[in-house]
Parts: C-alpha cells; sequence; structure tokens
C-alpha cells in the first residue's frame, strides 16, 4: 500500500513540474488526488471532498458544477454563504409567529404541533415540503382572520340592535316594559363570542349587558318612586276630600256668609229666637222685611258673575249700615235679605225702609270701570199684627211677590202701604 503510495507521490511531483504548477498544498492536494484516481489507489482523504459534496443542498450543488469545484478548501467561498445556524432558529421563530392568526384562535392546535416540529430543527424552513406547509398556514390564517372579522361586525350589529330596541323599550314603555327588557337582556347574553372571542369583544358585550342592568334597576326605582308618589298623590286627594266636605260643613254651620258677611239663614233662625223670647217679654216691636234684588240675573249675564257678587256685596254693607244693634240682617238665599228692624214709632221703621230705598236708588253700584243700577223689591210684615213670627214671615215673603207683581222697585207695607 505504501508503495503505491509513494508511486502516486513521485507521479504528483512530475506532473506538476511538467504543468509548471507550483506545489502549494492545495495545489499538491488536487494533483495528489487526480493521480490516485488514476492508479486506482484508493486514498481516505481524497474520498471526504465526495462526502462534502453530498450533504450540499441543490443550489450549491449546482454551484460546484459551475465553477468546476474539486477540493474542499474550494468549497469554503460556497459554504460561507449559508445561513448561521443560530440565525436560522431565529428565523423559524419568526417565521412560526407569522403564522398565528391575529384575530381568530381557530388553528391554535394544527399550528402549535408545526411550530413544535420547526422548533425542534428549525433547518426544516428550508425544506419545500415544510415550506408548502407554511403557505397553506398563511392562506387558512387569512381566512380564518377574515371570517372571524365577518361575524364579528355582525355580532355587534346585532348588539347595538339590540341596545337601541331596549332602549326605545326602556323610554315609550316605563312602567310595563320591563318584562320585554329582561327578554332582550337574554337576547344579548345569549349572542355566542364565547369560543373565538377576542377579549375585547366579550368586554363590550359586558358592558353592554351591565348597561341594560343599570337602567334596568333605575326603571324600577323610578317606578318605585312613581309607585310612592301617586301614594302620596292619593292620600292628598282624600285630604283634599275631607278637607272640601269639612269646610262645605262649617260653612253651613258658619255663623256669617262668606261672600256678604251677613248672617247666614241657619245662625239668623237661633237668632230669631232670642229676639222672639225678647219680644213675648218686652212686647218691643219689630217688622220682619223681606228684600229681593231686582233682575239679578240679568245684572250676572251683563257684567258678569264678579259683578254680580260685588253688587251682593255692597247692597249687604248698606243693609248693615241701617241696622241698629238689636236688629238682625241675613243673607236669606242668593239675591233674597231679610232685616229685622226694631222700632217703637212706626215712623221710624218707614224712615228706615225710605233711607234705604233713596240710597240704592240714588248710587251707581262701582265694578271695575263700571258702573250698575239697581233696584230692589221689599214686603214687610209688622209682627204686632200676627200671633207669632212664622205667620209674619209668611206675610212678609207673600208682600214681596206682591211688589214684584207691582212692578217691582217698590216696598209694601202689610198695612196696605207702598213705598
Ligand atoms: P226678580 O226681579 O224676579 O227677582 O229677578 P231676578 O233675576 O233677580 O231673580 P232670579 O231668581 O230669576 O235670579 C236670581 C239670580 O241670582 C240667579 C242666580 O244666578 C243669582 N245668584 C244667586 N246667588 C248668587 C251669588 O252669590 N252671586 C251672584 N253673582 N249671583 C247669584
Ligand atoms: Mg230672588
Ligand atoms: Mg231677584
Amino acid at each position: 500500500m505504501s508503495k503505491e503510495i509513494a508511486k502516486v507521490v513521485k507521479q504528483t511531483f512530475l506532473n506538476l513540474k511538467e504543468k509548471n504548477i507550483l506545489a502549494t498544498p492545495a495545489q499538491y492536494n488536487k494533483e495528489f488526488c487526480l493521480v490516485a484516481k488514476e492508479f486506482d489507489v484508493p486514498v481516505k482523504d481524497c474520498k471526504k471532498f465526495k462526502e462534502f459534496i453530498q450533504k450540499l443542498n441543490e443550489e450549491e450543488l449546482k454551484e460546484v458544477e459551475n465553477r468546476k469545484i474539486q477540493t474542499p478548501e474550494d468549497l469554503i467561498p460556497i459554504l460561507l454563504e449559508r445561513i448561521a445556524v443560530k440565525n436560522v432558529s431565529s428565523l423559524s421563530e419568526m417565521l412560526s409567529n407569522s403564522l398565528i392568526p391575529s384575530i381568530s384562535l381557530q388553528l391554535d392546535e394544527k399550528l402549535a404541533k408545526f411550530n413544535i416540529k420547526i422548533g425542534n430543527s428549525p433547518a426544516l424552513i428550508f425544506e419545500e415540503d415544510i415550506q408548502k406547509e407554511m403557505q397553506d398556514f398563511i392562506t387558512e390564517r387569512f381566512h380564518a382572520d377574515k371570517a372571524f372579522v365577518k361575524q364579528k361586525t355582525e355580532d355587534i350589529a346585532k348588539l347595538v340592535t339590540l341596545m337601541g330596541k331596549y332602549l326605545n323599550d326602556a323610554i315609550t314603555n316605563n312602567t310595563s316594559g320591563s318584562e320585554n327588557v329582561s327578554g332582550i337582556k337574554a337576547q344579548i347574553q345569549a349572542i355566542d363570542i364565547s369560543k373565538s372571542n377576542p377579549k375585547d369583544l366579550s368586554d363590550l358585550q359586558s358592558r353592554l349587558v351591565n348597561a341594560v342592568e343599570d337602567i334596568e334597576n333605575e326603571m324600577s326605582q323610578v317606578n318605585k318612586n312613581l309607585a310612592k308618589d301617586q301614594n302620596n298623590v292619593c292620600s292628598l286627594e282624600d285630604r283634599i276630600k275631607t278637607l272640601e266636605a269639612e269646610l262645605e260643613t262649617a260653612q253651613k254651620e258658619s255663623a256669617t256668609d262668606h261672600l256678604t258677611g251677613l248672617l247666614t239663614r241657619r245662625s239668623y233662625e237661633k237668632e230669631i229666637k232670642k229676639i222672639e223670647s225678647n219680644y213675648e217679654r218686652n212686647t218691643i216691636e219689630y217688622a220682619v222685611v223681606f228684600f229681593d234684588i231686582d233682575y239679578f240675573k240679568k245684572i250676572n249675564d251683563t257684567y258678569g258673575h264678579d259683578a254680580g257678587d260685588t253688587v251682593l256685596k255692597t247692597f249687604a254693607q248698606i243693609l248693615l249700615k241701617q241696622t241698629r244693634e238689636l236688629d238682625v240682617v241675613c243673607r236669606y238665599g242668593g239675591e233674597e235679605f231679610v232685616a229685622i228692624v226694631h222700632y217703637k214709632l212706626k215712623r221710624e221703621l218707614l224712615g228706615y225702609l225710605k233711607r234705604i230705598k233713596t240710597i240704592v236708588a240714588d248710587n251707581k253700584f262701582i265694578y271695575k270701570d263700571q258702573r250698575i243700577h239697581i233696584s230692589f223689591s221689599a214686603g214687610v210684615a209688622l209682627r204686632s199684627s200676627y200671633n207669632d213670627y212664622e205667620s209674619a214671615v209668611k206675610k212678609a215673603d207673600e208682600l214681596l211677590y206682591d211688589a214684584k207683581n207691582g212692578g217691582r222697585n217698590q216696598i209694601v207695607i202689610d198695612d196696605g202701604k207702598v213705598i
């Protein structure tokens, strides 16, 4: 074997000399392997080059062919162009990350397996099959994200529509709407965005549901307050009714008439009892005088009810002013008055009646800018002409009727005298 090697060495040097090539280690090595091959001498070192070549990838092999590379040294520039192993692993990691869908979580499991495979051997990214798989993931990722966004947009649209419906319902139907409100809330909660749901959409959903709950609480509070207020109003209404009834009773029982300040009929009846007992004891003469304003309805119709009231008040004042201590004046009904007038001499009574007639005739009743003229009729019964008060009153009433029939604006006395 060493003899053959020596032969190869010798021939190598001869060849180099002949080819006029310097015997540098590289040139020597190259020529040595050529000669060894020619002499069919197997040299382990010369086979190493072939082994290297087999480990090259397709493109590198092409380069070897193109550049007619025959020694391991000449391979160095090609190998230097290779990406460093540590760079390959960061590159593969980057590629793995780029395959993860940005929104959808659909590809999770499949992708995890693939990433583990690449993570274990980053150089796999240079393999055609792996690169094809990556391309498929990218396409799938794109579709998954697109579908997810579409789905979520529809969900949001649904939520917004439901919220709109809910609010509308809450506003227009705030007392009986709570059943509808609960239904709508259930619909919002039923929207299935739990599985493939990015966090922000879940947040949106729970915020909407919270909003609904807040509004619902507020509404039930408002309804409670309304119910409370309604109770208050009801009890106030009851109270007002009671007060009105009390006021009516009080007015009936009240001693004086609220418009004119004269005695009411009720308190007049009490007064007359006193006067009667006094009359029976002391025989102090008195007359029962019935007054009734003429055409009073027309005054109301022409000048208004308030003007009518003013006339009634003024007429009452005139009567009151002419009445002395023992006497009594009463508003008997609407525009009817009765006076008990004590006197010793009949002319005193006539004086009284004439004074009233003159005052009423000579004065215009003033209401705002209106000057209203009135007249009255009266019937007069002298107590001493009758057995009892009741008969006297009856007569006075009849005489008033006579005065009206006689043309009004007159006072008819039971002795036949007319003023
Ligand atoms: P006559 O000359 O026959 O007495 O006619 P008259 O219009 O005065 O009598 P009538 O009984 O037809 O009408 C009385 C009117 O008095 C009717 C009623 O509306 C009115 N009246 C009753 N009480 C009041 C009151 O307190 N205020 C006012 N303004 N009017 C009253
Ligand atoms: Mg009348
Ligand atoms: Mg009248």
